[in-house]
């Protein structure tokens, strides 16, 4: 069960642990924790943990409202630190489930659609930065550059450590951008796959910062390189993605272009997110799907394992997985359910993407985070996937920040919402 071990065992990761970080995600994807020494963990498994639920809404928080966290026992690891980890859902003071906990969300989605829930398995490549404490790239690599300095060291501990908290790495490498590299996750089921981001960006963190660096997971951090893509591999057992495309696998595409664009509020949520789609390199624009076209927003990719999947290429790592896993799954299942043709495949001509095939699709992505956000509220199938208040919250935090930024635009700013 996701909630109680009332009575059950402690899992075998809390021995000899003297600290137990319990976490949630806020609404923006931010990890948060509790801290509670092991001799607390026995009460706190049989009954929760009273916290202020506020904390949720991350930046936004109004009124302190007593929540309750419930860690998952199957979520404990231990750290190298020497404390252990839970993840866990929030329960409102009746008991019920807390649909404004993120990660609430997404297993009351997966609950009610329990057919997607089954089928669907998903892999992801997550890409970042490795700075200085000044902000600098960490190092002077490009793609798949070989000699890289602390960025190897960082990239082999984080993934090391990502091993023993279960979540399989299928390979590591230097990205195109100085200090940019990738991590890939191997394929889990949608709750899986949420769990195993968010630990992803805590380890790789950590890491970095063992070694007196920083990781930045912003979209894109530094003006002139390429922005960090977290590109989202699909599949759907029973549904085979080589050869002539099966119908099915079109509507899954179709989904995703039909939803592509209130998508992006979850998948590219962050005000800086909207330098990288349109002019990043290798980041989409248009709400067109391919086969070879790093342009596109869908394409018919592998997975490092070399699974034939559906890439979903919009997302950067500033989203909040489960928000984005939901939003996802809700695109698809729209898709399946209404038979969502995407229309033609766009693939790249030499001179680039062919401007008249895109206008003939559902068009361009949106440009910028204020009209993602309406596009989101304009998209009743992606509304209806959360509850109403969680959606109110969400909106209210991202024209905050919005807001904040607008009164702060920097030359750097500018200058790299103007490239491209
Ligand atoms: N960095 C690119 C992005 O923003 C992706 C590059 C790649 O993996 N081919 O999505
Ligand atoms: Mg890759
Ligand atoms: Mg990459
Ligand atoms: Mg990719």
């Amino acid at each position: 069960s996701r909630t109680g071990a009332r009575g059950e065992p402690l899992p075998a990761a809390l021995s000899g642990v003297r600290w137990v970080r319990l976490c949630f995600v806020d609404l923006f994807g931010t990890l948060r924790a509790i801290h509670v020494p092991a001799p607390q963990v026995r009460r706190v498994l049989d009954h929760g943990m009273v916290f202020d639920g506020s904390a949720i809404e991350g930046r936004v928080r109004l009124l302190e409202a007593d929540r309750v966290l419930h860690p998952d026992p199957a979520t404990a690891v231990a750290l190298p630190d020497g404390s252990a980890r839970m993840l866990g859902v929030v329960l409102d003071a009746e008991g019920e489930p807390w649909p404004l906990d993120p990660r609430t969300a997404l297993l009351l989605w997966l609950e009610a659609h329990e057919e997607l829930a089954e089928r669907w398995r998903g892999g992801a490549e997550l890409e970042w930065y490795l700075v200085t404490a000044d902000l600098e790239p960490a190092d002077r690599g490009s793609y798949f550059s070989e000699q890289t300095g602390l960025g190897a060291q960082v990239a082999h501990r984080a993934a090391e450590t990502l091993e023993g908290l279960g979540v399989e790495v299928l390979a590591a490498h230097h990205e195109g951008g100085p200090g940019q590299w990738e991590l890939d996750l191997g394929e889990r089921d949608p709750l899986g796959l949420a769990d195993a981001l968010t630990w992803a960006k805590a380890v790789v963190a950590e890491t970095a910062a063992a070694q007196g660096l920083r990781a930045s997971f912003a979209a894109r951090p530094l003006a002139g390189q390429p922005g960090s893509g977290l590109h989202l591999h699909q599949r759907l057992d029973g549904l085979a993605l080589e050869g002539d495309l099966a119908e099915e696998a079109r509507f899954v595409i179709g989904g995703l272009l039909q939803h592509a664009r209130g998508l992006c509020a979850l998948a590219a949520p962050s005000v800086g997110s909207y330098r990288r789609l349109h002019s990043g390199p290798e980041a989409p624009g248009a709400v067109v799907w391919a086969h070879t076209n790093r342009a596109a927003l869908v394409r018919l990719g592998h997975l490092a394992d070399g699974r034939p999947t559906i890439e979903y290429r919009g997302a950067d790592p500033t989203a909040n997985p489960y928000l984005l896993l939901t939003g996802l799954l809700a695109a698809v299942e729209d898709g399946l359910a209404n038979r969502r043709f995407p229309g033609k495949a766009v693939e790249e001509e030499p001179a680039g993407l062919d401007l008249a095939a895109v206008e003939a699709a559902p068009g361009l992505l949106p440009r910028s985070l204020d009209a993602a956000v309406d596009a989101l509220l304009e998209d009743e199938v992606l509304v209806d996937a959360f509850d109403a208040r969680l959606v109110g919250r969400l909106v209210d935090g991202q024209r905050a920040e919005l807001e904040a930024a607008g009164a702060n635009v920097t030359r750097a700013d500018l200058l790299s919402s103007l490239e491209g």
